[in-house]
């Protein structure tokens, strides 16, 4: 084991059972885990209250056991965490304003700043509205976290797959969600007060999540948390080439899967997408060999971007 503390995480949202693409996203930080000698835990975040599938997160968590991944300590779950987000939104204080624009407004503001030939963006960028008080006859909605307007909130990060990332947040993004219209905390919030209260060193994840971590680190800047290191994954895609997922058809894995085809019908597949071309009898001759083969493919990408 490595004198290094290594805390990682695996942090399914409970919207339906673990299929091929999060069974990667766990399995990659799994196997980093292991390589660390480090702790492996995993958060239910089904903070999105609307989304959440009932008995979806036994469903994961016996999937998780079948293939072979024991998480250490005790699973944790948002939902039983609200108070906890309530103490760490009042340290917050002045950085976030409540703000009462509707999704169309923004969409029609970002469409105004186009066409008077602001840059277009991807993402619905927040034109600040609200910042400086609710305009008249708007209600408060949702909560926003003010971003630095100058110089604009820039930050990079060096993540361990993609090498060095970078986001203006204030051009690509605004001031952003920290507890929705709904009610309902976003994932923002409570991913990076949980990151910080179970003190994960390494977040091991799917690169879908790549745009939102200056989000995250710039959350954690201001509540004086570590930074953890960031690794992040290719996503697999479903072949409408959208991230696969419960609606782009991902089917659970291992309904009615004799454990041991899971091996070749699950495991194997997931590490090849990863890079890892491995034969294996059994689930733990599976992790034997995978975990050495990580650490050298880790290492081989290093001595390429180096
Ligand atoms: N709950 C998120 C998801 O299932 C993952 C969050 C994370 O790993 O930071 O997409």
């Amino acid at each position: 084991p490595s004198p290094l503390p290594y805390i990682g995480r695996f942090a399914p949202s409970p919207t339906g059972p673990l299929h091929q693409g999060s069974l990667v996203a766990a399995m990659a930080s799994y196997l980093d885990a292991k390589v660390h000698g480090g702790q492996w835990l995993v958060r239910i975040e089904d903070v999105d209250e609307d989304r959440n599938v009932a008995g979806a997160d036994r469903h994961i968590l016996a999937s998780l056991q079948r293939c072979g991944m024991q998480w250490d300590g005790e699973v944790t779950w948002q939902t039983q965490r609200y108070a906890f987000y309530e103490t760490v939104l009042a340290q917050l204080g002045q950085h976030v304003y409540p703000c009462g624009c509707s999704r169309r407004e923004i969409q029609d503001s970002q469409l105004r700043l186009q066409a008077a030939g602001a840059a277009p963006h991807a993402g619905l960028v927040y034109p600040g509205t609200c910042r400086n008080g609710l305009a008249p006859g708007k209600t408060a909605r949702a909560l926003r976290l003010r971003t630095p307007q100058q110089p604009h909130c820039v930050i990079a990060f060096q993540d361990r797959w993609h090498g060095q990332v970078s986001q203006d947040i204030t051009a690509e993004v605004g001031d952003f969600v920290i507890r929705r219209a709904d009610g309902f905390w976003a994932y923002q919030l409570a991913v990076v007060a949980d990151d910080g209260a179970q003190g994960i060193t390494d977040i091991v994840r799917g690169a879908d999540l790549l745009d939102s971590t200056p989000r995250q680190l710039y959350l954690q800047a201001l509540l004086g948390l570590p930074q953890p290191r960031y690794l992040h994954v290719p996503v697999v895609l479903a072949e409408s080439g959208e991230k696969l997922s419960k609606q782009t058809g991902a089917q659970a894995f291992d309904d009615g899967v004799p454990a041991a085809a899971l091996l070749h019908s699950a495991l194997l597949p997931a590490a090849r997408f990863l890079g890892l071309h491995l034969a294996a009898n059994d689930i733990d001759d599976f992790w034997r060999r995978a975990v050495p083969a990580w650490e050298q493919l880790l290492r081989e990408r290093l001595q390429e971007g180096a």
